[in-house]
């Protein structure tokens, strides 16, 4: 079976969050499994530079602004994976981040940066490689959304459906939405803009056109791709789900235990596991020594790493401050975004040092550091497709505390009384998107911090979860042989 995954983040070469986790993983889980997996990029500056030595695969016409279009092959380094990459420097070599300027604002020509990701993948469809023609094309994310679009265009050029294809939706707020007049520019049929295409109240989605066009449409997590059907959750799309339920598969990601698993983390102060949890200890002196916190092991230490944005629940984690520091606990927070919840939490750190630690920026290794040295990570969001974040924290034994919804609802079991009597429990659930509710779960892991033989217990169980890719990739191989076109 050959699959070629779209995206626009791989890590380790390029990431700004879970889709460069998932992109990195996935592939080579389910070489695992005997899918020869690909994968294809945008040749941002990252990506040119991670592959030095590549190999000439096509040139192509000018097309989307682009001046020259080059596609290259290599191997991801220290993998079997072949990447492709698109080389386009007048669309995509530009310093940063993938997809706005240094001023944070969103490339005016990001439409075209796109459109022509999605553009080859479907011209690889058509076979130009004459070494490896996909027989499914997996696109992720509205980045990767016109991918089904141009297969669709390209089917009815030919009279031939050339490969099967699957869409991933990795968060659906995210939907690559485009004033009207750009339509012309995308070489899509005049009927592709429609309510039975990609048009979106007046506009061109990316994102609907891979939920439309493609043969079967998976998110992160099974309850989100129950919630994504809804009014509250849908993002304006709930209609066009709900319609293509049968098509739509929640499958959970996993985690890449080579990379986030104490017992080899070469990042972390001492490693760990569930059977000897020693090193943990060292792994929260380490942090509290370097993020300037009163080094004691009496208290729990919360941790944070996250985009700080709305979706994650921040202002919950502001608001439950005070409770934290009333209790005598710490926390640690790695994150970076909305700039009055950077200040806002820069100056309770200015206010509470020795109990409250910030970090404002991206940090792969202290994301590490915290992950491992922290008692509790938080992931209080208001929605959430999958969330990596709680699933790290159980490999660490570090307890996530969650709100219920999307994949959080779907990894972490509440520490109430009933779920410690039957040996369940790995972390804390509250319900409501309320300050209270929060509180109170911060209440309950205060309170079970105190009874130690029953947190052992807890973080015995989290540390136990089998949170990888194995499963997960075996479900895309069933939706690809659905869809497969050989
Ligand atoms: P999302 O993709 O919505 O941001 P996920 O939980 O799916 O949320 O994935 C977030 C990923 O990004 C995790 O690997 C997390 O460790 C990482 N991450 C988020 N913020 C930071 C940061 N400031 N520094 C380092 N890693 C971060």
């Amino acid at each position: 079976m050959r699959v070629l995954h779209v995206c626009s983040e791989l890590y380790p070469i390029l990431k700004t969050g879970g889709l460069a986790d998932v992109a990195g993983a996935l592939p080579p889980a389910l070489s695992e499994l005997g899918v020869d997996s690909r994968i294809l990029v945008p040749g941002f500056p990252a990506f040119m530079a991670a592959i030095p030595e590549k190999s000439l695969v096509a040139s192509l016409p000018a097309i989307f602004g682009a001046d020259s279009i080059t596609i290259y092959a290599s191997k991801l380094p220290d993998t079997e994976i072949t990447i492709y990459i698109i080389d386009a420097p007048g669309l995509y070599d530009r310093p940063g981040n993938p997809y706005s300027d240094e001023n944070n604002q969103a490339y005016q020509d990001n439409y075209r940066r796109f459109a022509l990701l999605g553009w080859v993948a479907a011209r690889f469809a058509e076979g130009i490689d004459s070494k490896w023609t996909p027989e499914v094309i997996h696109g992720h994310d509205w980045h990767a959304g016109l991918t089904p679009a141009y297969l669709k265009a390209s089917e009815l050029a030919t009279g031939r459906k050339l490969a099967g294809s699957v869409f991933t939706v990795h968060n659906l707020a995210y939907q690559g939405v485009f004033p009207s007049q750009i339509f012309s520019e995308l070489d899509l049929p005049n009927s592709f803009f429609s309510i039975y295409g990609l048009e979106f109240y007046g506009q061109v989605s990316f994102l609907k056109a891979g939920l439309y066009f493609a043969d079967k449409i998976t998110t992160v997590s099974p309850s989100y791709a129950k919630e994504i059907q809804t009014l509250d959750q849908g993002c304006g799309l709930d209609g066009l789900l709900s319609h293509r339920k049968n098509d739509l598969h929640g499958i959970l990601n996993g985690v890449d235990q080579a990379i986030w698993n104490p017992s080899v983390d070469p990042i972390i102060e001492a490693k760990y596991s569930a059977k000897s949890v020693a090193g943990k200890l060292k792994c929260k002196t380490a942090l509290q020594e370097m993020m300037g916190l009163t080094v004691q092991n009496d208290t729990p230490l919360f941790g944070v790493v996250s985009r700080l944005t709305e979706q994650k629940g921040l202002n919950l984690v502001l608001a439950g401050l005070n409770e934290i520091l009333k209790r005598g606990g710490q926390i640690v927070i790695l994150g970076s975004g909305d700039k009055s919840m950077e200040e806002a939490f820069k100056s309770a750190e200015a206010m509470h040092p020795g109990s409250i630690a910030v970090k404002i920026g991206y940090d792969e290794e202290l994301a590490h550091r915290i992950v491992a040295g922290s008692d509790v990570i938080l992931v209080p969001s208001r929605f959430e497709p999958c969330g990596l974040t709680q699933l790290y924290g159980l490999n660490y034994g570090t307890l996530p505390l969650v709100r219920e919804v999307g994949g959080l609802a779907d990894t972490v079991i509440d520490s109430s009384l009933e779920n410690l009597a039957d040996s369940v429990a790995t972390g804390f659930v509250f319900n409501d998107f309320t300050a209270s509710d929060y509180l109170r779960a911060l209440r309950r892991a205060f309170a079970l911090f105190q009874r130690k033989t029953d947190w052992k217990k807890v973080q015995k169980c989290a540390m136990q979860q089998q949170f990888g890719w194995d499963s997960s990739a075996s479900k895309y191989q069933e939706l690809y042989q659905e869809v497969a076109v050989n």
